[in-house]
């Protein structure tokens, strides 16, 4: 008997140009390889339930749940800078939404569930390897306090899917805000739909900025969010990888973890992914890159402003709001890693002379931050007259403060995790994965859903010839 869940698709009433009914395709033997139990009651969901035979099935794509309307979303966007005007979940499906008991609506999506009308040449699968790094990368941010995507649940399909090689599938189970990006609003801008455009923006209004009245009102607070989003990865070393304007949450979440990284040495050059040649979703580049999204997206929705010259003169400063916001939330995120309750000036060029220092040598960017913490940071520091005199500066910085050490101490220690999934760590899962041994990712699962406290493993940056210096795609 299929699951039954409490779902529903506002999404399936907007104009049926933005997505296509799609079941997805059943697998040959379902294997649960992870299953969020937190997550699940967060939703009021019965973890025992979902690991039953019924809830399996439905994980795994091979029912349907009753009452659900499961559809791929339609959309457009600038991959690497260039247009392509017709994407769209190619291998992934949407069940519907939950609505959860603090209120909040999800999305339940399978990714890798099987081909859709916007497959083009992929076979709408996934493997083990992405679906374990998703999982794993996405719940660490969410321990971070970052907005993202979550990861409900991992299955194995019991099938091969040819990549390079041939490797065992996997789907899993993504739970968001919404689905919907940059490039959904591209792909109705593209087609002048004028019509689908106020739909889809009364929606997203709705569903994530309430009280936001008018297009105006929509891009000033996608704006915001995504300044507070960039701000959050930079604070961690993080690196999205393909910000393409398909990849950008209109929600504000991270999404679409991909080539993504937490670095290990730090320069804001800094690149893994191995598709991305020039460098153009670098570190260092990536408030500018989302500049460049908001660009796009304001571009779309010009239609529902008006499309005058004032109009066009009142988007673009919205545009350019941020480079402000970013900097203000920039500055927030780096002042509570060095322990700084009372905003004060010079403090971004405090934190720009560490990173200065840090660059040098490429320091491990996690290990100084948290050992700021203990006094270890100087450990990681080659540079070491520069160094010192870099912390007697933030010595008496620190001192001007009225708030107690300890206080600054455990400001700290909330804002520099000990623990992230380095790609050495996640790259090890993986392959112990892929002989069958999935210890290993739940005990790294275990220490980056816990990243605040030191783990004598996963604190760890790779030892030479450890480090990892390419991700893949891998899709
Ligand atoms: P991504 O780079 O992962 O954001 O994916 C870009 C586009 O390619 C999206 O429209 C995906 O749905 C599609 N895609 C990626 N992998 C596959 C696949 N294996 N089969 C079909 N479509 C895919
Ligand atoms: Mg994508």
């Amino acid at each position: 008997m299929p699951l039954t869940l409490p779902l529903e698709n506002t999404y399936a009433s907007l104009p049926a140009r933005l997505f296509s009914a799609q079941a997805p395709t059943p697998v040959g033997a379902p294997e649960l390889l992870a299953l969020n139990e937190d997550l699940a009651r967060d939703l009021a969901l019965d973890p025992a339930m979902l690991k039953s035979d019924d809830g399996l099935a439905a994980l795994a794509g091979n029912s349907v749940p009753a009452g659900a309307t499961p559809i791929a979303q339609a959309y457009a966007g600038h991959q690497f800078g260039g247009w392509v005007p017709q994407l769209g979940d190619g291998r992934a499906v949407l069940l519907g939404e939950l609505v959860a008991p603090d209120g909040r609506r999800v999305d339940i999506q399978l990714k890798g569930a099987g081909r859709t009308p916007y497959s083009r040449s992929g076979d709408g699968r996934a493997w083990l390897g992405p679906v374990l790094r998703e999982y794993i990368v996405s719940e660490a941010m969410h321990a971070m306090a970052v907005p993202t995507t979550r990861a409900l649940a991992a299955v194995a399909t019991g099938e091969t899917v040819l990549r390079e090689a041939p490797l065992p599938g996997a789907v899993l189970t993504r739970v968001a805000s919404s689905h919907v990006r940059v490039g959904t609003f591209q792909y109705l801008y593209a087609r002048q739909d004028i019509e689908g455009l106020a739909a889809l923006a009364a929606h997203v209004m709705a569903r994530h900025y309430p009280g936001a009245t008018d297009a105006f009102d929509l891009l000033d607070r996608v704006v915001t969010a995504q300044a507070r989003l960039i701000a959050r990865w930079m604070g961690l070393g993080f690196i999205h990888g393909v910000m393409n304007t398909d990849n950008m949450s209109i929600a504000g979440e991270t999404i679409d973890y991909g080539p993504c990284a937490f670095m290990d040495g730090y320069h804001p050059d800094t690149v893994y992914s191995s598709i991305d040649r020039f460098g153009r979703y670098a570190y260092g580049r990536q408030p500018e890159i989302a500049v460049w999204n908001l660009a796009q997206f304001a571009t779309s929705i010009l239609p529902l402003m008006g499309e005058e010259a004032p109009a066009v003169e009142r988007a673009t400063r919205l545009v350019n709001e941020f480079a402000p916001r970013f900097q203000d939330a920039w500055r927030d995120v780096f002042r509570a890693k060095l322990g700084l309750l009372e905003p004060g000036p010079g403090d971004g060029d405090l934190v720009e002379a560490l990173l200065t220092i840090m660059a040098r040598d490429r320091a491990d960017f996690t290990r100084v931050f948290r050992g700021l913490v203990d006094g270890t940071a100087g450990d990681w520091i080659t540079g070491r007259p520069a160094f010192d005199a870099w912390m007697s500066s933030w010595m008496e910085r620190r001192r001007r403060e009225s708030v107690s050490e300890a206080d600054q101490r455990a400001a700290m220690a909330r804002s520099n995790p000990a623990v992230i999934p380095r790609n050495h760590h996640v790259e090890a899962v993986i392959s112990a994965a892929l002989d069958g041994d999935l210890a290993p990712f739940r005990a790294l699962q275990r220490a980056t859903t816990h990243p605040f406290d030191d783990d004598p493993v996963f604190s760890l940056p790779p030892a030479p010839g450890e480090e990892i210096t390419a991700t893949f795609c891998g899709t």
